[in-house]
């Protein structure tokens, strides 16, 4: 089922100052695969993920993703690192959700989706718009083009964030905490949205404390400890009968 390595993480490290907080970090998650990554406030999760992007530069190791080098380019064995436009066009192939939907507010739904892929990708107009129709669709939000995103709960902006994030036609879409900004009842609206794109085949890297969301959906689950990873396991493992003392700390907590 699952297709060849699309993210390859290897040895990666990131310091703040003298805060290391990722520490030798290396994961590869393969096509069509659900990684979902917990672990407490502050262990790392989210600065992995924007190191993925390249919302941060990392201080070593190697980050590859829907085949770029990312950050870098190599040059006889040795490496460069990229400048912002280089990074920007490897960006383009993941898409990010984060907690707070990040709309832009002075434009409507449709102009959020359809933004990116005419002002970045260049193509048409009018291609772009009926695809985000097709995708507003497909979250649940069909009749919502011309509303803008104050008009929308924060389950529906997050679902626009998602389709916005999907008409880039990302190969990998990383979700930072993407329902712990909802009011309860909007978070099942939202994992219902991802639920669906995994099954549709989306390789999907998702920090997350749903762990209804990690059961069912996830092929993997991770937990990140002091920038590490210190548990990795199928859900039923991880769930049933964790490795790490970390880990069952963790869900004593949680669940
Ligand atoms: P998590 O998402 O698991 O809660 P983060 O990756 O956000 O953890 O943060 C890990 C550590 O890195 C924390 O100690 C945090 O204070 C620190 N950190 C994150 N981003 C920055 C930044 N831009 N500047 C300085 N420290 C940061
Ligand atoms: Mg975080």
């Amino acid at each position: 089922m699952l297709g060849p390595p699309i993210v390859m993480i290897e040895k990666v490290c990131k310091s703040f100052g003298e805060n290391h907080v990722l520490r030798d970090v290396s994961l590869t998650v393969r096509q069509g695969e659900v990684v979902v990554i917990c672990g407490r406030s502050g262990s790392g999760k989210s600065t992995l993920l924007r190191c993925i992007d390249q919302l941060e530069t990392i201080d070593g190791g190697t980050i590859r993703a829907a085949g770029h080098l990312m950050g870098f380019r190599e040059r006889n064995g040795k490496r460069q690192p990229l400048r912002d436009a280089e990074i920007a066009v490897q960006q383009r192939d993941l898409g990010m959700v984060f907690q707070n939907f990040n709309l832009f507010p002075h434009i409507s739904v449709i102009e959020n989706i359809t933004l990116a892929p005419v002002r970045i990708l260049k193509r048409k107009r009018a291609e772009v718009r009926e695809e985000a129709r097709e995708l507003l669709k497909r979250v649940g939000l069909p009749d919502k083009e011309n509303a803008y995103p104050r008009q929308l709960s924060g389950g529906q902006q997050q679902r626009v964030a998602i389709a916005r994030a999907l008409a880039m036609k990302p190969k990998v879409m990383l979700f930072d905490e993407p329902t712990s900004a909802l009011d309860p009842e909007m978070i099942s609206e939202v994992l219902d949205v991802m639920t669906g794109l995994s099954e549709q085949g989306m390789t999907m890297i998702v920090v997350t404390h749903e762990m209804g969301f990690a059961r069912a959906a996830a092929d993997r689950v991770i937990l990140m400890h002091d920038g590490g990873i210190v548990e990795e396991a199928a859900p039923e493992k991880f769930f049933g009968n964790p490795e790490s003392e970390h880990t069952r700390l963790f869900l004593s907590k949680i669940l």
